[in-house]
């Protein structure tokens, strides 16, 4: 009798996730020297002040020790004055905000409370990779809903839009949450007015939940950025997550937080307290002075990135790539077509070789991969020279 063959380590509901892209793309980028335009950090650091106000914090030998579970009082009023002062959010710094590490766990943490085992998750396409392993480990199952490229591409495009009717469809008896991620990773697609409407109108009318990550609301060059639990009958049903990463440009700080009715704050930091209990101590001090900068800073950034975005834009377009122009955050998406390539994964992984430079096969953020193939991913959160010669090296392909 052959004896049973040995269980996997992995569990079978995370063996989809076993290695990301971003580890062998990276490898590839030190093997070969090249530029990464990969993954999604910024080059140089946050405002000098910011980093002060986490120095002094542990001299001062605050947050040292665990801080309170919700996160420290400074910080929560500050995110509440943030939500109030730009989008006219009220939220009880006391009850309706919760400090969780990073906006990884608050989406973690958020899909464990409310998504039970067999609960469908309407989710876009493609998405932010931690989506689908979080949604995997509260036993959920995903349903995507593809963002479809304007064909055209070019400084007209209207990027990647959202159909309304498959959204509609999407949505069934089983159906338990919408999660959005508004500006989105990896299409830079700002959501409008009119799709965020069209989606609270479904949310309310099927009572769903929404969970919307937006790490990026400080990082739209067109239109604007709406909070959807600013739209009518949203706060009672949404989690909005957001992070001080890319806002503030301290990646590695991990401080994110969730805003939402009590009811639901206290249903995350259920789950979130058995994941990291706490984190962050001292730069929660330091990112509360950082939501208070003044508001040059926080258009400083903007029109920084707004330029970066313009210049790889025309350089990619220059190389011969299809361009989606990004509405917002760190991302721009291609199509590789035009230069006689069909596969991105192939193309990506020739890539640092051939020009030197390194970038994301857009398929690994979809289900439908067949829907991605073709499209690769280049951040522009990187220093201007950096982005130049990317530029450069492109040409070559
Ligand atoms: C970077 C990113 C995150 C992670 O944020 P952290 O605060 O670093 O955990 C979450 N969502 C999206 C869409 C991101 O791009």
């Amino acid at each position: 009798m052959t004896p049973p063959a040995p269980r996997p380590h992995l569990n079978a509901h995370l063996a989809e996730f076993g290695t990301t892209i971003f580890a062998e793309m990276s490898a590839l980028a030190v093997r070969t020297g090249a530029i990464n335009l990969g993954q999604g950090f910024p080059d140089t650091d946050g405002p000098e002040e910011v980093r002060e106000a986490a120095v002094r914090a542990l001299r001062d030998g605050r947050g040292n020790q665990y801080p309170p579970g919700p996160g420290v009082p400074e910080l929560r009023l500050a995110i509440a004055a943030h939500q109030r002062t730009r989008y006219g959010l009220t939220y009880d710094p006391d009850r309706e905000v919760l400090v969780t590490a990073g906006a990884t766990e608050a989406i973690a943490a958020s899909l464990l409370a409310l998504v039970a085992p067999g609960d469908e998750v309407v989710a876009l396409e493609p998405y932010y990779d931690s989506y689908a392993a979080s949604i995997a480990m509260a036993g959920g199952r995903r349903v995507p809903v593809t963002l479809r490229p304007d064909p055209a591409g070019g400084p007209d495009s209207r990027g990647f839009r959202l159909d309304l009717d498959e959204l509609r469809d999407a949505v069934t008896d089983r159906t338990r949450l919408i999660l959005l991620n508004t500006p989105h990773n990896p299409t830079g697609t700002v959501l409008t007015r009119a799709e965020l409407t069209a989606i609270a109108e479904l949310a309310v009318e099927r009572d769903l939940l929404v969970v919307t990550d937006e790490v990026y609301e400080h990082l739209v060059f067109d239109g604007e950025h709406i909070p959807i639990a600013s739209l009518p009958g949203m706060r009672e049903r949404t989690v909005t997550i957001s992070s001080a990463g890319k806002t503030l440009s301290f990646t590695g700080w991990k401080v994110g937080w969730i805003t939402a009715t009590p009811e639901l704050v206290t249903a995350v930091r259920t789950a979130k307290q058995f994941l990291t209990y706490v984190s962050s101590g001292p730069f929660q001090y330091a990112i509360a002075e950082g939501l208070t900068l003044p508001e040059s800073y926080f258009a400083g950034l903007r029109e920084e990135l707004r330029a970066k975005r313009d210049l790889l834009a025309a350089g990619l377009a220059d190389a011969g790539f299809t361009v989606h122009r990004p509405a917002g955050t760190y991302f721009i998406t291609t199509d590789i077509t035009p230069l006689g390539a069909a596969d991105g994964i192939d193309f990506c992984l020739a890539l640092p070789e051939r020009c030197g430079v390194v970038a994301i096969p857009t398929s690994v953020f979809y289900d439908d991969k067949e829907a991605g193939r073709s499209l690769v991913r280049f951040a522009f959160c990187k220093r201007t020279e950096v982005l130049e010669e990317a530029v450069q090296r492109l040409k070559s392909w």
